[in-house]
């Protein structure tokens, strides 16, 4: 089941979600429609607060994009993090251009570490330590952010982050047109 995805202004992207256990209920079926709402919407990751739960809860997901057909091939890599947490950053920082299923029509560099080690639960409570490189690593660094209540433009320079309050305000005031279905911020 596709879930509406919370905009940029929504109070729960402010607050800290909380660790879950194992009493949780239904989480494979919670885990299964954040994959199905994530490709739906061709993102490569999913914190829980982005579907309105307020839970240390991610999703991250790559399948090869092919220009010629527009379409997308089968999933290479998926990891479902259940409160994860990074354990290590790498001294090494590059830029990579963000965004967010949360701040649709805005992309931007943002700074971050290469590599981090994370440490986490899957859906079965398996748990888990990855030495992140790549995708990964950038994207697990924007998911966990999402569960400590930090949104991607929050890492830019204040000058950046004044030329983009009009179309932060716009997501905000829900004036923005996205193909997937996003949940007016309350
Ligand atoms: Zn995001």
């Amino acid at each position: 089941m596709i879930l509406p995805i919370v905009g940029y202004g929504a109070p729960i992207l402010r607050k800290v979600a909380q660790p879950i256990d194992q009493s949780y209920p239904n989480l494979k079926e919670l885990v299964a429609n954040m994959y199905e709402t994530m490709y739906a919407a061709d993102g490569v990751g999913l914190a829980a607060p982005q579907v309105d739960l307020p839970i240390r809860l991610v999703v991250i997901g790559f399948r090869p994009y092919d220009e010629k057909t527009d379409s997308y091939g089968e999933v290479t890599e998926q990891h479902t993090l259940v409160n994860p947490e990074i354990v290590a950053f790498g001294e090494k920082k590059d830029y990579y251009n963000e965004g967010c299923l949360s701040v649709p029509d805005i992309h931007e560099d943002v700074l971050r570490p290469t590599t981090v080690r994370v440490h986490y639960w899957d859906e079965d409570w398996v748990e888990h330590t990855d030495d992140a490189t790549g995708l990964y690593a950038r994207v697990v660094q924007h998911e966990v952010d999402h569960l400590d209540g930090k949104v991607f433009t929050d890492r830019l320079s204040n000058l950046r982050r004044t030329m983009l309050r009009r179309k932060l305000n716009d997501i905000v005031a829900g004036k923005v047109h996205t193909k997937y279905r996003m949940k007016r911020a309350k």
